[in-house]
């Protein structure tokens, strides 16, 4: 099959596998797993952080850090259109108990002005901003200029307001921007990434941060039943995704664009060009039934997604190559 649903679909490496078979263990509760210590020391460094944790997923380190920045009732800042506030069921409310003020995103940016008045004055009716997010790459495709993230972060310090990245693509923005991914981790205090999409590992994201911040996280952690024993076996693969996975990402990032120039040749599609930053395509395309589409395609051994607010999402990754794509789109002129 070929699958174009997402980069979560990835299958680990053979060197991942290797890696993993091979890895010494132990009890990480107990801070004796070697591996998932030297996992957690290179991605502090590799992002110029003093401290990172590994967690069992996104998700999971997302709101390992609301919870950990945050006191119940604060309330925290973030994109309508985020992860946090669109994709993780509500945890926020459920887990750290805050409530989200949606402020209007365009591919992660904020209007800097709307952000300046979102933050709360001290009032007695008035709940604390407790924190601002920032999603960079965003969901959407697109990646925002570093630039950006220096002003909310900025004045996020102006006001002493902690500031927290969803950086689960984070080394996608980084090859978007052509720079190392340490420089977009300069502008937040807290980040989390995923280390089992396009990087391929089987599971696990790190949570990047201070030496202070990450000793709380980890208690939470355990709160959270996230306190994991032998999982040097996922932090084996997570170090080979670091090391092998990161340089070739831009590869995915080639190949959508070639997609998009192959999708763009329809009639019936409208490519989504101004959010063609890493390895997704979106498309708008009329007159096909969408639940056909969805089943004719998988006959042909390509699995798709539905749309999401009336858009296709293609996503380009490891195991997608060009003759892939080549094939998806002979496929979609046949059926179409
Ligand atoms: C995938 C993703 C996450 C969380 O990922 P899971 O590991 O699936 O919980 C968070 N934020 C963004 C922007 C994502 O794309």
């Amino acid at each position: 099959m070929i699958d174009l649903r997402s980069d979560t679909v990835t299958q680990p490496t053979e060197a991942m596998r290797k890696a993993m078979m091979t890895a010494v263990v132990g009890d990480d509760v107990y801070d004796d797993d070697p591996t998932i210590r030297e996992l957690e020391r290179f991605v502090a460094d590799l992002l110029k952080k003093e401290a990172a944790l590994f967690v069992p997923s996104g998700t999971f380190g997302n709101q390992l850090c609301l919870m950990t920045h945050t006191k119940r009732g604060d309330e925290v800042i973030v994109g309508h259109d985020s992860h946090i506030m669109a994709h993780e069921v509500g945890a926020s409310a459920v887990i750290a108990g805050v409530q989200l003020r949606q402020i209007e995103s365009s591919g992660g940016r904020f209007d800097i002005d709307t952000l300046k008045g979102y933050i709360r004055e001290e009032d007695i009716h008035y709940p604390d901003t407790g924190l601002i997010c920032m999603e960079q790459a965003h969901g959407d495709g697109s990646v925002m200029p570093i630039d950006h993230m220096k002003k909310i972060y900025d004045l996020a310090k102006e006001h002493d307001i902690p500031v927290h990245l969803d950086g689960a693509r984070l080394f996608n923005a980084a090859a978007a921007l052509d720079v190392k991914a340490c420089e977009l981790a300069k502008y937040t205090d807290s980040l989390t990434f995923c280390l089992s999409k396009g990087l391929c590992a089987p599971v696990g994201s790190m949570v990047v941060g201070s030496k202070d911040f990450i000793k709380r996280a980890k208690k939470y952690r355990k709160l959270m039943g996230g306190g994991l024993r032998q999982a040097g076996f996922l932090a084996a693969a997570g170090l080979i995704a670091l090391n092998e996975m990161v340089d070739r990402l831009k590869d995915d990032h080639d190949l959508a664009k070639y997609m998009a120039s192959k999708l763009e040749e329809f009639s019936n599609i409208e490519v989504i060009k101004d959010r063609l930053d890493i390895n997704m395509v979106f498309f708008k395309m009329t007159g096909v039934d969408e639940e056909q589409f969805i089943s004719d395609m998988y006959d042909k051994d390509i699995k798709i997604n539905g749309t999401e607010d009336g858009e296709w999402r293609f996503v380009t990754n490891h195991d997608v190559t060009k003759e892939h794509v080549d094939y998806t789109i002979e496929t979609m002129k046949a059926l179409i």
